[in-house]
């Protein structure tokens, strides 16, 4: 069984598009914000990769990712970035994240990235 994706955005339309990308290749769990994300984290302990929005109401991405980086420090976390975060999405890559994808997204890019990554 391969690994899940944990997706984490706060914009509907955004994790619609993700699970009409991914849902046929890979098993998906989709969440609006970074408690719920957390929180499944506990419970799921086969996710293999994160795909998770910078700009969110509660938490944003970088907080987020400071978390998950305390406790799976090796876990992939690919981060979703509007074209103005993207200096944003480069600190997270200094904080550990492997990589970013700039909003609006093209499928063969999503598709292409998460094979990277979960390979
Ligand atoms: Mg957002």
């Amino acid at each position: 069984m391969s690994k899940k994706i944990l997706v984490v955005d706060d914009e509907l339309g955004v994790r619609e598009s993700l699970k009409l990308i991914l849902g046929d290749h890979y098993n998906l769990i989709l969440t609006e914000d970074g408690a719920q994300a957390l929180d499944c984290l506990k419970n799921a302990p086969d996710i293999g990769l994160i795909l998770m929005d910078i700009k969110m109401p509660e938490m944003n991405g970088l907080e987020v990712l400071a978390e998950i980086k305390k406790v799976y420090p090796t876990l992939p976390v690919v981060m979703i970035t509007g074209y103005k975060c993207v200096e944003t999405a480069a600190e997270a890559v200094k904080l550990g994240a492997c990589g970013y994808i700039v909003k609006p997204f093209k499928s063969d890019e999503i598709l292409k990235k998460v094979k990277s990554v979960l390979k």
